[in-house]
């Protein structure tokens, strides 16, 4: 009797996360002016095509920025260049950085994960970045995406 037939097998869908306030205070990610700004530049560049980078740095402090081709050209979605992401790697492990964030740009919705986002998003440890170009004003969010649930993290721009 192990045939087919059990509804169970198919129920892995996952539940679309809800948004949860983090109130451990530890959830932080420091970024330098000058990497901040860089990013914000980086989104207008690229907009209305969404861009793409990654952060590297220690604990959750930013040290450098790598901007990456978004292989999707797309205004709703993007996709790191598989090349340039190995070779950002590589450079990282080199100057002893891990990948604290990785950011991308929504030039014509609100700086909070889509659906897509969610599904992409392979480390709960690593920040993920929105920068919103929808109002005049660029708005930037950073976000821990988990398995159960979408956590809002402070950014603490430092100078
Ligand atoms: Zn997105």
């Amino acid at each position: 009797m192990m045939g087919h037939g059990s509804n169970g097998a198919d129920h892995k869908k996952r539940l679309r996360p809800v948004l949860q306030l983090h109130s451990s205070g530890k959830e932080m990610i420091r970024i330098p002016k000058s990497i901040y700004l860089k990013m914000v530049e980086h989104a207008k560049k690229e907009s209305p095509l969404e861009c793409c980078g990654i952060l590297g740095g220690k604990d959750h402090a930013v040290e450098k920025a790598f901007e990456l081709q978004n292989v999707d050209q797309s205004s709703v979605r993007y996709a790191m260049a598989p090349q340039e992401q190995l070779k950002v790697f590589e450079e990282m492990e080199k100057d002893a950085m891990e990948m604290v964030a990785v950011y991308h740009s929504h030039t014509h919705t609100i700086p909070f994960p889509s659906d897509t986002d969610v599904k992409l998003a392979f480390y709960p440890e690593v920040s993920s970045i929105i920068i919103s170009l929808k109002e005049k004003d660029p708005v930037v969010k950073a976000f821990r995406i988990g398995k159960e649930a979408i956590y809002l993290e402070e950014i603490e721009v430092i100078s």
